[in-house]
């Protein structure tokens, strides 16, 4: 039960100081909330920079207090959030305000505290919420040692995956107080992790034809590459571009790790399944903002690209995409990561995934298709198809074209290949692409060789460089492109057990390029 205040114990107010934590891109700092309660007209007022929602902790701590059975004696309170310099935002903090309220106001003796890291939020009952980022500030608190990191329930499973740091999760004030009280904090219950392997996720058997889709997109799981998807609206452009992440191999360990703190911090986290090795995969609507597709905020919070680390991010409709929102897309695309400079700091996310666009072949859709007549002039479907700039369509290794899908093919009980068989020569690929670039740092797949590891000579075969040479003269192929080409051809080599790129794997990388006009996927207006 709660300790009554005295008289006494009132009167003998004092500071008090909470060790908590506060999250700033993917990692942890500490912050130390300091509660004073003086005489003086009641008041309350929080500096250290808070945002809106932490200047609203006032009325989620003081219900939750008087709820929990303690008093809210009429003092002027001031909470300060050390350090103060960095702005603060979130509802982690009501644990910590509340701790430093009651040790100010004499209802609970400090000494307890200085071995208990708290986060958490609070219900107007007293209970405690999960907060958003619990998986960085268990390691942080990691590093303090013999603390224990006192934060709600729902937060468990995420905190626990830093084995390193003894958790406590009360379900609410009153028993984290009771516990204080009795110096005995109970630790928590780990919940065992669950199955990692989804029966429910979409397979490539239930993909009727679209086999040179399927196969580029075999291509660019094993390589890592980025993809194109031209196609008429119901040729299964979207179908295909959800069942990319089942083809992938699993996240290791250390991977599976990297992707679950950014979604802890995002918010986004499975409470269950904190840890998952299957791959992210996420489909931001078109009308995103760049600080949603790349990030941005104050504190900065990770965008789409960064929660597709790792993984998928797919674009449908991807001309339909603001022009600056897509062009932002090029800078982590070459870096693997973003940055975000504020006036009192400069904050990194990691941002490496594969990106799979989708768009229609002309602003009808029906360009190419022999059973629908396209109703688009010329010039429109070339401004159409110039939404996509340069750049952007060299970054982008393999472009594919989809036909309609056929009623025959789609009534037809025939299955096609599942993702379990395309999955084991992905995997196998990219075993052999882990082996070649064992010694480059940040480089697991063909897409990310730096130019350096490739050479011609050693790696084509003498007629695939012929045809190389040939291809980049007859079309206007960049450095970049020339590079891209040669890293795709080696990708398909990798699926076919081969060290040599020979002329089929060079053939057929040239095919997926836009520039070939022997191989224009612009069909002509119908
Ligand atoms: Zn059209």
């Amino acid at each position: 039960m709660p300790r009554r205040p005295t008289t006494v114990a009132i009167l003998c107010a004092m500071l008090a100081a909470v060790h908590s934590a506060a999250i700033l891109g993917i990692e942890a700092y500490d912050v130390t909330v300091e509660v004073d309660a003086a005489r003086g007209l009641p008041a309350w007022t929080i500096v250290g920079l808070p945002a809106g929602a932490v200047k609203e902790s006032r009325e989620r701590v003081g219900a939750a207090l008087v709820n929990s059975g303690f008093t809210l004696p009429p003092r002027r309170v001031t909470i300060n959030l050390a350090p103060a310099d960095v702005k603060k935002e979130g509802t982690a903090f009501d644990l910590p305000i509340a701790l430093g309220v009651l040790v100010a106001t004499g209802q609970l003796a400090p000494d307890p505290l200085a071995a208990i890291i708290a986060v958490g939020e609070l219900g107007l009952d007293g209970s405690l919420r999960p907060v958003r980022g619990a998986l960085p500030i268990a390691r942080r608190a990691a590093q303090r040692r013999h603390a224990t990191l006192v934060l709600p329930p729902g937060n468990v499973a995420e905190a626990a995956l830093v084995s390193a740091v003894p958790l406590c999760t009360p379900p609410n004030l009153a028993a984290l107080i009771a516990a204080l009280h009795e110096r005995r904090l109970v630790p928590a219950d780990v919940p065992p992790p669950a199955n990692p392997h989804d029966p429910q996720a979409p397979d490539f058997a239930d993909v009727a034809g679209q086999e040179t889709a399927k196969r580029a997109l075999e291509i660019a799981a094993a390589g890592g590459h980025n993809a194109l998807m031209v196609g008429p609206p119901g040729a299964g452009k979207t179908m295909l571009a959800r069942r990319l992440p089942g083809i992938l191999p699993a996240l290791e360990e250390s991977e599976a790790l990297e992707v679950a703190a950014i979604q802890s911090v995002a918010g986004l986290i499975d409470p269950y399944s904190p840890r998952n090795s299957a791959r992210p995969f996420r489909a931001p609507h078109h009308t995103i903002s760049d600080a949603g597709l790349i990030g941005g905020g104050n504190p900065p919070r990770p965008g789409e690209v960064s929660l597709a680390h790792l993984g998928v991010l797919f674009l449908d409709e991807l001309l339909e995409f603001r022009r600056h929102v897509m062009e932002s897309l090029r800078q982590p695309m070459e870096d693997g990561r973003v940055v975000i400079a504020r006036a009192a700091h400069t904050v990194a996310f990691p941002a490496r995934f594969t990106l799979i666009g989708a768009m229609n072949p002309c602003p009808c859709g029906n360009a190419g298709d022999t059973t629908r007549r396209c109703s688009c002039a010329a010039g429109d479907i070339v401004r159409y198809r110039a939404r996509l700039s340069g750049p952007m369509t060299d970054r982008i290794d393999l472009h594919v074209h989809l036909g309609p899908v056929g009623l025959r093919t789609l009534m037809s009980p025939r299955r096609g290949e599942p993702s379990v068989a395309i999955r084991s020569r992905v995997e196998a690929a990219r075993a052999r692409q882990r082996a070649r670039y064992r010694s480059a740092p940040n480089c697991a797949c063909n897409a990310q060789a730096p130019p350096s590891r490739l050479d011609v000579h050693t790696d084509l075969a003498p007629d695939a460089r012929t045809m190389l040479d040939r291809a980049a003269d007859r079309v206007t192929l960049t450095a970049r492109g020339y590079h891209r080409v040669i890293k795709v051809a080696r990708t398909i080599a990798d699926l076919d057990g081969e060290t040599m790129i020979a002329l089929p794997h060079l053939a057929e990388a040239l095919r997926y390029r836009p520039s070939d006009p022997a191989n224009d996927d612009v069909p002509p207006a119908a």
